[in-house]
């Protein structure tokens, strides 16, 4: 029987655990690259700083009620460990997501 190799095969998004220290990484890069040194919380003035790499949406409000078409926006949460201060990175910039077309743009077959 033929053993399939099990490290390098496997892409970081084979998996939700490989996916999610894939985007933590590409975060901290992205945020390394980005924001220049001291990298300190506007609250504490520490740097200590950490993301889950996940994903998350900030949903236009609509006066309480729940509006489906309203526009979604996807951010990265980067978390101050000592105080909680959140800073929020734009998804499509850190290169996560990708744009998808527009509705009208639509290919018909
Ligand atoms: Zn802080």
């Amino acid at each position: 029987m033929e053993k399939k190799k099990m490290t390098d095969r496997k892409s970081p998004g084979e998996t939700i655990k490989g996916l999610a220290e894939y985007r933590r990484q590409r975060v901290m890069n992205w945020l390394n690259e980005k924001w220049p040194i001291p990298q300190s919380c506007p609250i504490c003035r520490r740097k200590d700083w950490s993301t889950g790499g996940t994903i998350h949406e900030l949903r236009e409000f609509h006066s309480g009620s729940f509006f489906a078409a309203g526009s979604v926006f996807p951010v990265v949460p980067i978390v101050c460990n000592f105080c909680g201060y959140t800073l929020f990175f734009n998804a499509f910039k850190l290169g996560l997501i990708e744009h998808s077309k527009k509705e009208g743009e639509k290919k018909n077959g």
